[in-house]
């Protein structure tokens, strides 16, 4: 029986494919082939691991960063958005530490010339496997350019390595403007840039990206509780979103691995092809970024509380995520390959609120009796969330290629729809599909979306 006959097909789960090397290459091609990532400057055959989001990968990421934005900040009370400047000032970045501090170990290979990251590799070469290896010398990852027509040092600007300091320095402006008292945060998505010196594993790891970021600012006795607490909050994060509890794990950072001022770390990690590796740290950060912001500025950035007399420099606790890494973990998850009566195919499991698209409406045949009515539908699903309209190939075909890219809901507009008025709605997962009368059909999808 083909889905063509309107019911649902029986799905069978295909045997995983165990090569993980294998997963990523139908991931990376899947993300090409259907327009989530493009390799940038593609016709000019790429640019040094960077990528452009194409018309699904836009809608991904968005999805992802808006899922975050909705729960760190529209279903808070105590957290603010901020959106600061990429371009920013030297003295940021000298009171941060990241002049001074923001390296990573480098060593040449004497062989082949190439170049590593000391800590991420062993004794030898990677690349060619000789152990004849430089001496690490600290390699500063900030991107260095100059506001303004001369290149001189009064001129020089950082593109941000983190939007962390964004929020430290706003640190006062948002306090007397929203006339907030600790514990509340500041978050802030966007961009952020370091010069790595190996990006790797597709958009795992590459110089410019996208990160989700909030300080969340508390008076120093409750610092260790709300530490716990985002811990907590940031890993069920991902699993409400749908990444498997046996992908994901919290690795709390040995002793040894903290930074000077943090008394406490933990990386909030995922089961990439290559192995467990970091989506998000959570520190508590102590007061360290705010002192030093205030003794390089000479700005009190402090709390007074007028009702108790006391004053105090907030402690900061810090859950910093990247977006485009996060975006890459939720396809990693979501792919899977099973069969639908007998056929293969692979299928992008995503979260409704996480897919490109929510609905695809497909006009069963290509003939312009049905337009007028698929235009309809498609006019009154709109409104509600993320559509695609596809009349091109057979409708197996177009079911496929909608469950490739996750989308959840397909609505078909058949000839029987012109004397009943009533569509066919088929589920990505469950391939069933029944019959909704248009005039419910709003309701029938925001039901399923839970919008
Ligand atoms: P790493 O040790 O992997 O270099 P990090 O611990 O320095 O990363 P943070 O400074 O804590 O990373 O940044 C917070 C988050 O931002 C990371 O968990 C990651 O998701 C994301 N991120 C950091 N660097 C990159 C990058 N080069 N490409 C993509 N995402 C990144």
């Amino acid at each position: 029986m083909t889905e063509e006959a309107g019911t649902g097909d029986q799905t069978t789960e295909a045997e995983p494919t165990g090569d993980p090397a294998d997963l990523m290459e139908r991931i990376v091609n899947l993300a090409k082939r259907r327009g989530f990532i493009f390799p940038s400057a593609d016709i000019y055959g790429g640019f040094r691991s960077t990528y452009d989001y194409g018309p699904l990968g836009v809608l991904l990421l968005r999805n992802v960063k808006d899922a975050w934005w909705r729960s760190m900040v529209q279903l808070r009370h105590d957290v603010l958005g901020l959106d600061a400047a990429i371009l920013s000032a030297p003295r940021i970045w000298e009171a941060s530490g990241h002049l001074a501090n923001f390296t990573d170990p480098l060593v040449d290979c004497r062989n082949c010339h190439e170049r590593w990251r000391a800590d991420k590799i062993g004794d030898s070469c990677p690349n060619c496997g000789s152990a004849d290896l430089t001496e690490p010398r600290a390699f500063n990852l900030m991107f260095k350019t100059f506001a303004g027509p001369v290149e001189e040092d009064a001129t020089v600007a950082y593109l941000r390595p983190e939007t962390a300091q964004g929020m430290f320095v706003n640190f006062a402006n948002v306090l007397q403007t929203s006339r907030k008292k600790p514990p509340f945060g500041i978050a802030q998505v966007g961009k952020s840039f370091r010069n790595e010196i190996t990006p790797q594993n597709f958009v795992f790891r590459t110089r410019e990206f996208e990160q989700m970021e909030m300080e969340y600012f508390v008076p120093p006795d409750e610092a260790d509780h709300w530490f716990r607490y985002w811990l907590t909050e940031r890993f069920n994060w991902y699993l409400d979103l749908g990444i498997p509890e046996e992908k994901l794990r919290l690795r709390h950072h040995a002793t040894d691995e903290l930074s000077h001022y943090s008394s406490g770390t933990a990386d909030v990690e995922f089961l990439f092809p290559w192995g467990w590796d970091e989506l998000e740290g959570i520190a508590n950060r102590g007061n360290f970024d705010l002192t030093a912001h205030a003794e390089a500025s000479g700005e009190k950035l402090e709390y007074f509380d007028q009702a108790t007399g006391e004053r105090y420099v907030p402690h900061v606790i810090e859950p910093a995520a990247g977006a485009t890494r996060t975006m890459m973990a939720f396809l990693l998850a979501a792919y899977h390959e099973d069969e639908v009566g007998g056929e293969a195919r692979s299928v992008l499991r995503l979260d409704p609120r996480l897919a490109p698209y929510q609905v695809a409406v497909l006009p069963l045949s290509k003939k312009d009796t049905l337009e007028p009515t698929a235009l309809e539908v498609l006019g009154l699903l709109q409104p509600v969330c993320m559509c695609d309209y596809d009349t091109t190939q057979s409708i197996g075909k177009r079911y496929r290629r909608q469950d490739e890219v996750g989308t959840p809901y397909c609505v078909t507009v058949d000839f029987d729809t012109l004397e009943d008025r009533a569509v066919t709605v088929r589920d990505r997962d469950t391939t069933e599909q029944v019959r909704v009368p248009i005039d419910s059909l709003v309701a029938e999808i925001r039901g399923r979306l839970g919008r």
